[in-house]
């Protein structure tokens, strides 16, 4: 693999994040022994740090080789094993080969477990039968005719099960593929984080662009997000010219994502569209019998039948359904029966409340909107463009919680009445007068209530 120091470096970036993510290391000692790391190779499962001096070594062997080591497995995704060596007695070491064999065990931390969801435990209908086809194609032929891929459809359907999919088919046939799958709200995190460090962005670029196949799911949060936009509009452009397969999912097809920038639809739309549809009832009772199946518990048919009818228009929830029969037979030993799926179906829908949209999740999605902190949003700040992402997030909370003047502006850390009464107002004014502003409310309001 080219590139080779350049992906070393990548890996020590993340192994450093670990740490400090993950043990409490003080900052000074950071520095002084962890910053004395010099990672020379990783061949396999063996990592080959290097430092400078004998004492060095001792120290570090004592008190951080363990973690280093864990830190290792973990960003890599497979045990190593960990040899720091001093220069003082090894001055000799050759440096990295320019293609050692470090690619094939590159892997992205972010790559999430792919689990039972793959192509095989996927069941097919003619409600998803194209978004199947095309994702088996994307997994098997990269970097074809399809490119991007773009699947859309509700919340439930399979999107995120046909993503892990291609990431779980591609890495079998071939294991030197860099895959990457990220979450658009991560993607965007990392952005901002970026953004908020002054970076110069090649640390938030350079994971994404070295990706053999991107796999972003939920690209609709893109919506509104205007530098994130651009930021992905170039990642985009790079990868695709380079030849790299792009897969993305939305609830929705690329036209209706509001505020998405005209070139961005034009690429999403330039490869493959494939929509997922809710399922027709013979699938819903297959779904059923595989869920069950890869529960290792044996559903009667009635029951499957049953929970199919009851539940028509989200997998998860009759996956929910399942899981929870299953539970009460682990734990009680009660034998599934139509009456008690009966009595689970009717226990989520009892409990089936929209998930409580806080505040703090609110001005999360403002703030990532804007550009802005969340502190930034509950503070009195008038610096631009605060005040005006402040006032959307009142407005918002007001769309969507229908909480009273007052208690908007004590939830947002003790603003007047006047104040709030003022902000709704202005809010709805300028949605009224532009309408890039007001699709990009409506679609924060969207993406809070959708969950
Ligand atoms: P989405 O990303 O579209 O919201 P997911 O991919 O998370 O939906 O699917 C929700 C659940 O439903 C997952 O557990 C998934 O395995 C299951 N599921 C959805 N469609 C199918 C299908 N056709 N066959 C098997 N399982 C499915
Ligand atoms: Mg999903």
């Amino acid at each position: 693999m080219s590139g080779s120091n350049e992906s070393i470096y990548e890996v020590w970036i993340y192994v450093v994040q670990y740490i400090q993510e993950h043990f409490d290391i003080s900052e000074a000692a950071m520095d002084m022994w962890i910053g004395a790391l010099n990672l020379k190779s990783i061949k396999g499962s063996d990592v080959l740090v290097e430092v400078k001096t004998e004492f060095q070594k001792s120290i570090i062997d004592e008190h951080y080789a363990a973690l280093v080591q864990e830190a290792f497995s973990h960003v890599l995704g497979f045990p190593v094993t960990l040899r720091i060596v001093s220069n003082e007695h090894h001055p000799n070491i050759p440096p990295v080969p320019a293609d050692d064999e470090f690619g094939a065990y590159y892997f992205f931390n972010r790559m999430v477990e792919t689990g039972d969801y793959t192509f095989e435990n996927f069941i097919v209908g003619s409600s998803n039968n194209f978004a199947h086809a095309a994702a088996l194609a994307v997994a098997t032929h990269p970097s074809g005719n399809y490119n991007p891929l773009f699947i859309y459809g509700s919340s439930g359907l399979g999107k995120t099960h046909l993503l892990y999919a291609i990431a779980a088919t591609i890495r079998e046939n071939n294991p030197n593929a860099r895959v990457m799958y990220t979450r658009c709200e991560e993607m965007t995190n990392d952005f901002i984080r970026a953004v908020q460090k002054e970076l110069t962005f090649d640390e938030f670029r350079k994971p994404y662009r070295m990706a053999d196949i991107l796999l972003v799911d939920d690209i609709q949060f893109l919506a509104g997000k205007e530098r994130m936009q651009d930021e992905f509009f170039y990642t985009f452009d790079y990868l695709h010219n380079a030849g790299r397969q792009i897969v993305l999912t939305s609830d929705r097809p690329p036209s209706e994502i509001a505020t998405l920038k005209e070139r961005l639809r034009t690429r999403f739309e330039m490869g493959l569209l494939a929509d997922i549809q809710a399922p027709d009832y013979e699938t819903r009772v297959a779904i059923v019998r595989r869920k069950a199946f890869l529960l290792k518990m044996d559903l009667p048919n009635d029951v499957c039948e049953y929970l199919a009818t009851q539940l028509k228009t989200n997998v998860r929830q009759l996956e929910g359904a399942v899981k929870t029969i299953h539970a009460q037979y682990m734990i009680g030993g009660n034998a599934p029966t139509v009456s008690i799926a009966q009595s689970v179906i009717r226990d989520m829908r009892t409990n089936q409340q929209p998930t409580p949209v806080t505040i703090e999740r609110i001005a999360t999605e403002v703030a990532r909107t804007f550009n802005v902190t969340v502190d930034d949003i509950f503070s009195k700040s008038r610096t631009a463009p605060i005040p005006k992402a402040r006032q959307v997030a009142f407005y918002v909370t007001r769309s969507i919680t229908g909480l009273k003047q007052e208690d908007i502006g004590r939830e947002f850390g003790g603003f007047d009445h006047s104040t709030v009464v003022y902000a709704l107002h202005r809010v709805d004014q300028m949605m009224r007068q532009d309408p890039t502003f007001r699709n990009m409310v409506n679609d924060i309001v969207k993406n809070l209530s959708d969950e």
